[in-house]
């Protein structure tokens, strides 16, 4: 006779993962729900193969068309749990096209079997000792089997690189397992191998991939970033929008000793989860991801959130105030995949958000796809060395010949053409990719100088400017410095632009940079003079040997007599305090003239030229610095 304990093991296992994956509150991801379908086909599946067993013993004393009817109801379970492992292994292929082509086909393919196994016949087999079913159905069974392994291996090889690894170990040791026990089992007739193999490749998947544990964030309770994306890629996949709120939580006091953060992070994410209307996730930190099927519902939890979030959170030792800002994004319909969604974020964040709620509309999601289009174009110049540094000549009215030069950085296509940097520059300022391209032209001016003597052509430095972000970085003067000495380049031959704004924002850094670069012979221009509206005294406080007036202040020079007298008195005091000034922006003989007998040291402008590529600056010089 045959052993059935070990079927009947197998029974009360499948069912105990059932009840495991019922209990957690789960995702519903398509992975997790077909997992779920197996799980039960599995169970209909040992059921049905026991009552087969029982009728054909018993065939003697029930209908014949009920025992077949049996019989088949198994053979066509097995097809059904073998479709859904195809099923199971292609759900990773969600966002790419022909999914949809996949997983019907799979489908229609599942109706087909049925058809078969229902209309061929069945024989069965006993002889009080050995046990089973042949014939066409049975065949066919296999056949069908066999044809979804083929397939599951094609497609595991034709898109390994889109499948999820884990899920592929693990459905196909789930499929290993039950051939090794058919084989077995078609040996030892006696040996119910098959459901106890089920039950065992279950639970490998179970462990390897389907424990809901693995989808929930352990400090807060809440679903985890890498469900968030998960989910956000199958709701994309789907065609279905939604509604996104990231919460961003920071405590006002002064540093949240880590019983404290634990306390914060699962006092929201209890309060949010309260909402059965909606996901939540912990992304990074202190950082909640909150998705709704609608918008309302979105606000409503919002003006809850603010609520709750008014008062402090108690703890045992005292109490946590909450400061909250809110990223908010209506209409998952401005974003094309979950990844958009994610570099909204990462850039609005970046950004530092300025209110407590940023709405995520149509404005900003053109502005921020611009900025990255203008990355990409940043970084793929810097990659292909298409990043050129212009000249534009500085001339001296004391010597009347060009004694200087501004490098300008210039973005070439590939085509020819060239970007100005005022495209591209406010961008790489706030993606930080300003700090590459600064070093970029440092180096070429270097080498510009190290190739060419300047002093031969009757100049004594370049300029260069600096942006924000590279005043704020720390060794930036030894980075700097390092450079110089590579190139072989004398300090003084380098003078470095900086602004207001840097000095400002970056101020403390700047000054121990600054400080740096003197002690190394580097001197410093002031850039953009008279285009913010900061304090005079301050300003004149920054050590630099030369002002840059800014080219409005050319412009508003000759058209506005007050404007006249503050210039006049402008380019006195910078003087008297031991500085030298540059117009910029001088575009007339005229203006050259009435600035020339003003007193201003430099003039640089279109009225001399434009900024120039380097053979052409050379040319420029040797020809006017005789
Ligand atoms: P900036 O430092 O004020 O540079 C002077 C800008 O004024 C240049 O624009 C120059 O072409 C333009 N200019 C010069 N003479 C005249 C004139 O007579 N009339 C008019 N209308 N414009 C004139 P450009 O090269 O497009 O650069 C724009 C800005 O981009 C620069 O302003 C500077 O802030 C930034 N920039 C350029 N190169 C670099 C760089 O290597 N690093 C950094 N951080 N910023 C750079
Ligand atoms: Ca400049
Ligand atoms: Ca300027």
């Amino acid at each position: 006779m045959v052993e059935l304990s070990i079927h009947y093991g197998a029974i009360v296992q499948v069912i105990f993962l059932i009840y495991f994956c019922s209990r957690k509150s789960s995702l519903r991801l398509r992975g997790n729900v077909v997992y779920f379908r197996i799980l039960i086909f599995s169970l209909i599946s040992l059921i049905a193969d026991l009552g087969s067993i029982y009728a054909i013993i018993y065939s003697d004393s029930l209908p014949e068309f009920f025992v077949m009817a049996v019989c088949k109801f198994y053979l066509i379970s097995l097809i059904l749990i073998a479709g859904m492992c195809y099923l199971y292994l292609i759900v990773d292929l969600n966002q790419w096209g022909s999914y949809q082509l996949l997983w019907w086909g799979g489908n229609s393919f599942f109706v087909l079997g049925v058809l078969f196994v229902g209309l061929l016949p069945i024989k069965k087999f006993f002889d009080g000792k050995q046990l089973y079913t042949y014939g066409p159905a049975v065949l066919t069974t296999y056949v069908f089997c066999v044809c979804y392994f083929i397939a599951m291996v094609a497609a595991a090889i034709a898109y390994r690189k889109r499948m999820n690894r884990r899920r592929m170990v693990s459905v196909f040791a789930f499929i290993g397992v039950m051939m090794v026990a058919v084989v077995i089992q078609f040996f030892n007739n006696y040996l119910l191998l098959v459901g106890f193999a089920t039950a065992l490749g279950l639970t490998v998947m179970f462990a390897e991939i389907e424990n809901p544990d693995f989808y929930i964030d352990r400090e807060s309770g809440a679903f985890s970033a890498h469900a968030l994306m998960e989910f956000m890629e199958e709701l994309f996949a789907k065609n279905k929008t939604f509604s996104g709120l990231n919460i961003t939580l920071t405590a006002e006091n002064e540093l949240l000793g880590r019983e404290e953060q634990k306390i914060l992070l699962i006092s929201v994410a209890d309060f949010l989860t309260k909402y059965k209307k909606s996901r939540v996730f912990r992304n990074v930190g202190n950082e909640f991801a909150v998705i709704f099927e609608k918008e309302e519902d979105l606000y409503d939890v919002l003006a809850d959130l603010e609520g709750f979030l008014s008062a402090p959170i108690q703890t045992e030792t005292g109490e946590i105030r909450v400061r909250a800002k809110y990223l908010i994004m209506p209409d998952s319909s401005l974003a094309r995949s979950a990844n958009d969604v994610f570099i909204f974020r990462s850039f609005l964040l970046s950004l530092g958000l300025e209110s407590e709620r940023v709405v995520v509309d149509e404005e900003t999601v053109k502005t921020l796809k611009r900025k990255e289009e203008i990355r990409t174009l940043v970084r793929e110049a810097i990659d292909e060395e298409r990043v050129a540094v212009y000249y534009q000549p500085i001339y001296s009215t004391q010597t009347h010949k060009f004694s200087s030069a501004e490098a300008l950085v210039r973005i070439l296509n590939s085509d020819g053409s060239i970007i100005s940097p005022g495209h591209f520059i406010p961008v790489a300022e706030e993606t930080g990719q300003i700090v590459e391209l600064g070093e970029i032209v440092f180096r070429k001016v270097c080498q510009f100088i190290k190739e060419h003597d300047i002093k031969a052509m009757g100049m004594e430095y370049i300029e260069v400017n600096l942006s924000v972000a590279q005043c704020e970085k720390e060794t930036l003067a030894e980075d700097f410095g390092r450079i110089l000495k590579e190139y072989d380049v004398e300090p003084g031959q380098i003078n470095l632009e900086i602004t207001e704004t840097a000095s400002m924002e970056a101020k403390e850094v700047l000054l121990q940079n600054m400080h740096d670069f003197m002690e190394r012979g580097i001197k410093f221009s002031l850039d953009d003079f008279g285009t913010g509206q900061s304090n005079l005294n301050y300003i004149m406080s920054m050590p630099v040997d030369i002002v840059k007036f800014d080219y409005s202040i050319t412009r508003d020079y000759f058209v506005n007599a007050r404007a006249k007298y503050v210039v006049e008195n402008m380019v006195n005091m910078v003087q008297q305090m031991g500085m030298e000034v540059v117009a910029e922006g001088v575009e007339t003989k005229e203006q050259l003239e009435e600035f020339s007998s003003l007193g201003v040291d430099f003039i640089q402008g279109y009225y001399f030229s434009r900024p120039i590529p380097q053979d052409s600056f050379c040319d420029f010089i040797r020809e006017n610095n005789q």
